[in-house]
């Protein structure tokens, strides 16, 4: 017990009790360190995805762990722990999720411990209307990947022709099937994608996302290996933050991984602002073995800093700041403080 306390109080999780405690399982809340209660679980479910995209930041675990597949009674006792303390919303993520033999089962038990479901997927199996009546039941919402406004850009990043279909016939099954589907997009930014963005913005509305979410390359995986190639430099997102055509969307937008001085009269779209604390659940090496472990996340810095530029910010509490491999990289003077 003091061992895995000890283990939780290094990731910031302070208030905890009766870790392992004999006679049931713990039911109290996730506590961090500002007094934020963790509700939402992101579990990688699988290693395997048939897409090879560009940018992808899960490209080293996937190679690293693809052989150790995620077995349901594995998952079970994941979304059983969480549960009991206080986790309300599950997002199934991967690797491609829909893909793995026990996802709806995965579904269905997160649903009956009361959780909300969602999963990040690029329509692999949900572009099967028999496969997602099946489980659309237990599914709340789906943040699908579209990348670019056409089958030409969106297969090239993707990696995949047929990709474009895929993905938008997913998003169209899922719509026809339940009008009220909590249908949403996630196009990642790069210097390909970066002209195209405006309509990359108008077909995901079109295909009615409720929220569509920019996400700027990260440094991770790939998007790490290939960051020179891929990242838009800052001057290049202030442009596309400029051209962002919010007053013809319906969609909600949110802009992840962008320092806020650069989105200009869009700076409340930061999902710096719209973002709930999470535990992640995903293999990881240890030493001399590999382990299913919890990692806690209680804000949305993760790999972003605050340089010399946001010493002065008044928005330093809000914003998380630029990408630590941007600021190793080039140069960061457009970064514009808020007096
Ligand atoms: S100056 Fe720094 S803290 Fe302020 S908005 Fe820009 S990146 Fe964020």
């Amino acid at each position: 017990m003091a061992e895995a306390a000890s283990r939780l109080r290094e990731r910031g999780v302070t208030k905890i009790h009766g870790i392992g405690a004999p006679g049931g399982r713990d039911e109290t809340p996730w506590i961090g360190p500002d007094g934020q209660v963790m509700r939402r679980l992101e579990l990688h479910l699988t290693y395997t995805c048939p897409e090879r995209c560009a940018f992808c930041s899960e490209a080293h675990r996937m190679s690293r762990f693809k052989a150790f597949p995620v077995t349901f009674g594995r998952v079970a006792s994941v979304l059983r722990t969480h549960a009991s303390r206080g986790v309300r919303a599950l997002h199934i993520t991967g690797g491609e999720p829909t893909i793995h033999p026990r996802f709806l089962d995965t579904l269905k038990l997160a649903r009956k411990l009361g959780m909300r479901t969602s999963v990040g997927t690029i329509g692999t199996m949900l572009q099967r209307p028999a496969f997602a009546a099946e489980v659309l039941p237990f599914l709340d919402e789906a943040l699908f990947s579209l990348h670019g406004p056409t089958a030409e850009l969106h297969d090239e990043l993707a990696g995949r022709p047929g990709s474009f279909d895929q993905v938008t016939a997913a998003i169209r099954t899922c719509r026809s099937l339940d009008p009220e589907f909590g249908a949403f997009v996630n196009t990642v930014l790069c210097r390909r994608n970066l002209d195209a963005l405006p309509d990359t913005l108008r077909l995901a509305d079109s295909l009615g996302a409720s929220l569509i979410i920019v996400s700027n390359t990260t440094p991770e995986g790939d998007g790490y290996d290939r960051f020179d190639e891929l990242a838009p430099r800052l001057d290049e997102l202030t442009a596309a933050m400029a051209a962002l055509p919010t007053d013809e969307l319906k969609a909600t937008l949110r802009i992840f991984g962008v320092p806020m001085c650069l989105l200009g009269e869009h700076a409340m779209l930061s999902n710096d602002m719209h973002w709930d604390p999470r535990v992640t659940v995903e293999w990881a090496s240890k030493p001399g073995k590999v382990v299913f472990d919890d990692f806690f996340n209680w804000n949305p810095g993760r790999k972003r800093v605050h340089v010399e530029a946001c010493a002065s910010c008044s928005r330093k509490g809000l914003c998380q700041g630029v990408w630590d491999r941007y600021a190793e990289l080039w140069p960061v003077d457009a970064l514009q403080a808020k007096p």
